[in-house]
């Protein structure tokens, strides 16, 4: 039979996906997720990007960046590194370009992760300062999570035909850079690098999600499920599936910070057997 074109993810497939700790977890196995995200403009970002991560299941969470004292503030639960992401420890997979701001400085973070040999996801920020490149020499994966405007930008088009041609142009972004490519909406679409397989439809959507700070959680929580050893392709869809759904069952009206915090009854309504 033919491959469909596009495929939505259903709840069984996300629950099983979604990693269960066992007797011989330890906090590296179960993923540590490097954080380089928020700036002085934007340190906000970072504590929701962080959120994310945490509540998407991580083992450890590191942040590199400014924003130390609000991240540890908010979670004191998150380890931190001092100089680039070249310098920090154990990382499993990397976030990175939430409220990076522009410059010298995020450009050379972004550079030192896409040299990493680790999944890497690029968001936000990061999209903007990207070494198209560098991207597409990675051996490890890398997964973009761009919404239209970003994807214009990614493949230098206006972002009306991104948005008229979505399917066509998450395929082609992810064949473009030899990525996978996330693109955010409405119905958030997921594309493989290699063309192979239909796009992955996610279905939890909700409107609730147009609020600002929203992505960043989706960055931290996808990243995790990287970091846990997902392939990018089930990381990105498990991760918008679980976000949306969050944003369903927050008290309305959900903020980012609600949709983070709740990420962990989303989770449970996934993985609880009926
Ligand atoms: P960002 O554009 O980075 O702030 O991310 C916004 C998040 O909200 C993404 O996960 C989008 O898919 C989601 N989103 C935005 N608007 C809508 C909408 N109208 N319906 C469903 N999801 C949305
Ligand atoms: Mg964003």
């Amino acid at each position: 039979p033919p491959v469909p074109e596009a495929e939505a993810l259903q709840h069984a497939d996300v629950n099983a996906l979604l990693p269960r700790p066992t007797a011989e977890s330890d906090k590296y196995r179960r993923g540590v997720v490097g954080v380089a995200a928020g700036s002085a403009r934007y340190p906000g970002a970072a504590v929701l990007a962080v959120a994310g991560a945490l509540r998407g299941g991580a083992g450890a969470v590191r942040y590199v960046g400014p924003g130390t004292e609000a991240v540890v503030r908010h979670f004191p639960e998150t380890l931190v590194s001092t100089g680039g992401p070249a310098k920090a420890g154990r990382v499993q997979a990397w976030v990175v370009g939430p409220g990076l701001g522009d410059g010298q400085e995020p450009r050379e973070t972004v550079d030192e992760v896409l040299a990493s040999g680790v999944p890497v996801l690029v968001d936000a920020d990061g999209l903007r300062l990207l070494d198209h490149d560098a991207v597409r020499a990675r051996t490890a994966p890398t997964l973009l999570t761009p919404h239209a405007g970003e994807a214009a930008s990614l493949l230098g088009k206006p972002r009306e035909e991104v948005e008229s041609q979505r399917l066509a142009s998450v395929r082609e972004l992810a064949e473009r850079l030899r990525a996978t490519a996330l693109l955010k909406g409405s119905t958030t679409l997921v594309a493989s690098p290699d063309g192979a397989g239909p796009v992955r439809v996610n279905p939890t959507g909700t409107g609730w999600l147009a609020t600002a700070g929203s992505g960043d959680v989706l960055s931290g929580v996808t990243g995790a499920l990287l970091a846990a050893g997902l392939p990018p392709l089930d990381a990105a869809s498990a991760g918008a599936y679980l976000h949306g759904l969050a944003a369903r069952q927050a008290a309305p009206p959900p903020t980012a910070s609600t949709v983070a915090s709740t990420l962990p009854t989303a989770w449970r309504s996934i993985t609880r057997e009926p």
